[in-house]
């Protein structure tokens, strides 16, 4: 089993269900087990002008393969509905793979750790809520990142949510 981190992100049709339905999609996964979701956060869009996001991330114990765990995060992105138009363009549901376990991958599909995850306050401070000692295959750690890594254009939203 590996441990697996999923960013979640959402602008379309209603982003707080759209993030709650995939973080129990993520759960019934098969050989894969929902161990840990964060708060949720507001997020301004990065890209074209569009609505603000709601983005978490989700910690999955999983017997998948990291590509056949790319599958099924695309798979559920289908089951949202999602179109792509636009690169960086609204869409319902995104699911990235950012970290699977302490694999460095660079395939034609899939790079991980995710390639922006240590820029992104709305991936970096979700990751903080779960594991806020974690550490990136290459030894940096979560604290040094989020360091430089201003709390910016992200909200967390209350727990009500
Ligand atoms: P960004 O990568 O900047 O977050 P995005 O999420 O909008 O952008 P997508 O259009 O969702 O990008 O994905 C484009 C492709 O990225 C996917 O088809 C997938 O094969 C590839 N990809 C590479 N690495 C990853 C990863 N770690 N997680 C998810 N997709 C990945
Ligand atoms: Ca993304
Ligand atoms: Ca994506």
């Amino acid at each position: 089993m590996v441990l697996a981190y999923i960013g979640l992100g959402s602008n379309l049709e209603e982003p707080l269900a759209q993030i709650k339905r995939a973080f129990d999609e993520l759960g019934n996964l098969p050989h894969t087990r929902l161990t840990a979701r964060s708060a949720l956060y507001q997020s301004r869009a990065i890209g074209p002008q569009q609505p603000d996001y709601v983005n978490a991330v989700a910690r999955l114990e999983t017997g998948l393969t990291s590509l056949d765990l790319l599958d099924a995060l695309q798979a559920i992105e289908q089951v949202h509905r999602r179109v792509r138009l636009q690169h960086w363009g609204p869409r319902t549901l995104d699911l990235d793979l950012l970290l699977y376990g302490a694999e460095t991958i660079q395939h034609p599909r899939l790079v991980v750790p995710h390639p922006y995850l240590t820029q992104r306050a709305f991936v970096l401070y979700p990751l903080a809520d779960i594991d806020p000692n974690l550490q990136l295959p290459d030894g940096q750690s979560l604290q040094a990142l989020l360091q430089q890594c201003p709390f910016e254009d992200i909200v967390r939203l209350p727990k009500s949510h």
